[in-house]
């Protein structure tokens, strides 16, 4: 059992596995998850055990810290990269932990090699100018390197003309290390066509619930169900205000619950005005201000009592739509949810 909390998130591990599929089929190639930032906020370690037993075994993670840890729950098996590739000094570290950096600069690559170096990928920038070498600058193949990836800059935009020129890039210089596993997609590039799967995909927020193009996918299943109980509930008469700042005044006699979940949970503050919350069978507003404990949802009219569950996303209430109402996307609403929320798996 979890620890007690009126916070909730709980992970869906049948969905994890049923998007990983949808995933493998669409792109037609294996799938390499990805499970940096803990898992989108998931839990690294139980959404790559599980994905391991349905046949995964590579995996990305962004920093070497991860692949430690990552190391630790999964044993010897799997190859795990790291996107962040060999920082300076970490070297002994990468190896020790039979982690493989994808080595994005000249600097990292002498550094790599001049450790003694060993398995290891290499990023080329085909035009999102983040991270890897250009092609011009890219090398010439070399002991250890496996694995060769470029990513996405509008892989969600699939009208984006700059996803056929990053592909078309990525092609020519892949092909000169003719070695190297080609890794090219991401999530919402599984879905951009054949020609962009190459041999592996690197997809993340479609395994945890987000769809290809920012918004509610039929072919994705939601895989995260943020939770909240309601703590108290009160009536508000018309003139009061709710929360820090008058945030909220109620034009009426309004209803208004309480729940135990609010921005050190990963509640955003930007969530307000627009934020809505699933109860009761209904889409309710956020009201107010979020602080930092709890939050206000105006329950006018429905049967609300202390120890109901909200929702904050999942199956009523869609992760991209959440998102949305904030402000943001998926990815960062997935990775603010608090350490302090705890995870409770099923499936
Ligand atoms: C985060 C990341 C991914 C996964 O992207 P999604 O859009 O979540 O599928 C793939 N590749 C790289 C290099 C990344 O940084």
């Amino acid at each position: 059992m979890p620890a007690p909390s009126p916070a909730l998130l709980t992970v869906d591990l049948d969905a994890l596995v049923a998007n990983y599929r949808t995933l493998e089929r669409v792109g037609g190639v294996p799938v390499h998850p990805v499970v940096k930032a803990d898992g989108y906020g998931l839990g690294a370690a139980a959404c790559a055990e599980r994905l391991m037993r349905e046949g995964a075994r590579t995996f990305f993670v962004a920093r070497t810290r991860e692949g430690e840890q990552l190391r630790t729950a999964l044993g010897s098996g799997p190859a795990i990269y790291v996107l962040d590739g060999c920082l300076s000094g970490q070297a002994g570290r990468l190896q020790g932990a039979d982690l493989r950096p994808v080595l994005n600069t000249g600097a990292q690559l002498r550094e790599w090699r001049s450790a003694g170096g060993g398995a290891c990928g290499l990023q080329i920038d085909t035009g999102m100018n983040r991270l890897g070498l250009r092609p011009g600058d890219a090398p010439e193949p070399f002991e250890g390197l496996d694995l060769v990836l470029s990513h996405l800059a509008c892989a969600d935009e699939p009208t984006a003309p700059m996803n056929a020129r990053q592909r078309d890039a990525f092609a020519a210089v892949a092909a000169r290390y003719p070695g190297a596993l080609r890794s090219f997609a991401n999530s919402g590039g599984v879905f951009l066509g054949e020609d962009y799967a190459f041999d592996a995909s690197r997809p993340g927020i479609c395994l945890y619930g987000g769809g290809p193009e920012g918004r509610p996918d039929d072919r994705i299943r939601p895989v995260a169900t943020f939770t909240a109980e309601v703590l108290q509930v009160r009536d508000v008469p018309a003139g009061e205000s709710v929360g820090y700042s008058r945030g909220f005044v109620a034009d009426g006699p309004r209803r208004i619950a309480t729940i135990g979940a609010g921005y050190a949970d990963g509640v955003l503050r930007s969530y307000s005005p627009e934020g809505r919350v699933w109860i009761g069978g209904a889409l309710r507003p956020i009201i107010g201000r979020v602080s930092m404990d709890v939050s206000a949802v105006d329950v006018t009219g429905l049967e609300a009592a202390a120890g109901d569950a909200v929702e904050l996303f999942g199956a009523h209430r869609m992760l991209d739509d959440a998102a949305a109402a904030a402000g943001t996307v998926a990815w960062e609403l997935l990775t603010s949810v608090a350490a302090r929320v705890p995870r409770r798996y099923v499936g």
